[in-house]
């Protein structure tokens, strides 16, 4: 990206404090390019959640200026999708019903609703629990709803905040390779950028295409990664990747996650 170009995420000099007078972010600058996959990494409490939600129009920095696609979020900004650790999906409605509600909201023509949700139910690995409800599915298959949920609205900007923690190490890995392959169908004319946030080196490295190291300081530091997908995790160049990260991290950050 040329120096002077404006990315999907631009913000500079942003300051952020809670309520309780507690400065989080002081002072942030970046410009995080279109179209990529980021990866957002560094010590419990240091601000990771807190950018992301400043990143969704959920809270509003005292100082500085923030801007997504060109323009200061708005809170539910259309273009943006969020999904948290606890996927936010609706206990009492089907996974077809989880997957049809925004279009619903959208007043989407029933024909068109009907489309899509299936179609997504099939990328998803979803198809013959269109009427299960998520108390029902496995922990994998919730977050993949949630995923679905968010995708299935054409979102520009996906943002996460540790969406596979709570899954277990096979579970996790099989989910990074589907939002890796979500990601890269829907990126002709970097049509969708994502910032995901992770306590994990092994996920970020496999993940992102920039990695940006957040300190305790509320600092950044970003790093070129480059994912080329499923099957990087068996090549050297994943695990010396992996290697540069954790000194880096450790470099920067202090360590401790
Ligand atoms: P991270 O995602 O890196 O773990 P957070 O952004 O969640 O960090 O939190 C950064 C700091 O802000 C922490 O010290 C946390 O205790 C504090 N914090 C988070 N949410 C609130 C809140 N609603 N009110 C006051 N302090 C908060």
């Amino acid at each position: 990206m040329a120096a002077d170009s404006i990315g999907m995420i631009n913000f500079e000099d942003l300051s952020f404090s809670y309520d309780n007078g507690v400065s989080v972010l002081s002072g942030l600058t970046g410009n995080w390019e279109r179209g990529m996959i980021h990866g957002l990494i560094g010590p419990s409490g240091c601000g990771k959640s807190t950018l992301l939600y400043l990143l969704a129009g959920l809270l509003t920095p005292q100082a500085g200026t923030l801007s997504v696609d060109g323009e200061t979020p708005p809170p539910g900004r259309r273009k943006t999708a969020v999904i948290l650790q606890n996927h936010g999906l609706f206990p009492w409605k089907s996974a077809w019903e989880n997957l049809a509600l925004g279009l619903k909201i959208r007043k989407e023509k029933p024909a068109h609703i009907q489309k899509k949700v299936s179609s997504m139910l099939d990328e998803l690995g979803l198809k013959g629990l269109d009427d299960a409800f998520p108390g029902e599915l496995s922990g994998g298959e919730r977050q993949r709803l949630a995923i679905g949920r968010a995708l299935v609205l054409e979102p520009d900007l996906l943002l996460l905040d540790e969406p596979f923690s709570a899954l277990d190490a096979m579970t996790r890995e099989k989910l990074q390779d589907s939002l890796w392959e979500m990601k890269h169908r829907r990126s002709t004319g970097e049509s969708l950028t994502l910032v995901h946030v992770t306590h994990s080196i092994e996920e970020a490295v496999f993940l992102s295409d920039r990695v940006h190291i957040m300190n305790q300081k509320g600092e950044i530091r970003s790093f070129e990664n480059h994912s080329p997908g499923p099957g990087f995790r068996i090549a050297g160049e994943y695990f010396q990747k992996c290697v540069a990260l954790r000194q880096a991290f450790d470099a920067y950050s202090g360590g401790g996650r």
